[in-house]
């Protein structure tokens, strides 16, 4: 998170990852950590990061392609597909650890 948000902010945002790592581990579900920042801003059709994508706060409607969605459901898919990208850069190996008990660290995805 970045350091412009307020100290409060960041802690309860650390705090809360803090809570769904452990429970995932608790009950053995795969958490995957990705980087969040543009997934409002890109399309999921054509990969497309526009702030102007955004005309409100509900609605998604990309620039260059004109897909349009609901701006969560856009954002959800965006996430959504970097954490299975992020799952199939994952090394293999025979004596890596049960998927399942894995904390993943996704790689970024930051556009600058
Ligand atoms: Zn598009």
């Amino acid at each position: 998170m970045p350091k412009a948000y307020p100290e409060e902010l960041r802690s309860a945002f650390a705090q809360l990852g803090s809570f769904l790592t452990y429970k995932a581990a608790r009950h053995g579900v795969l958490l995957l950590q990705v980087n969040a920042a543009y997934t409002g801003q890109q399309c999921s059709a054509c990969g497309h990061i526009d702030r102007k994508n955004r005309p409100n706060k509900a609605e998604f409607c990309c620039r260059r392609c004109g897909f349009s969605l609901g701006a969560d459901r856009n954002a959800s898919i965006n996430i959504s597909r970097r954490a299975t990208t992020s799952l199939r850069l994952q090394p293999t190996s025979r004596t890596r650890p049960d998927r399942q008990k894995l904390e993943l660290q996704a790689r970024s995805f930051r556009v600058e």
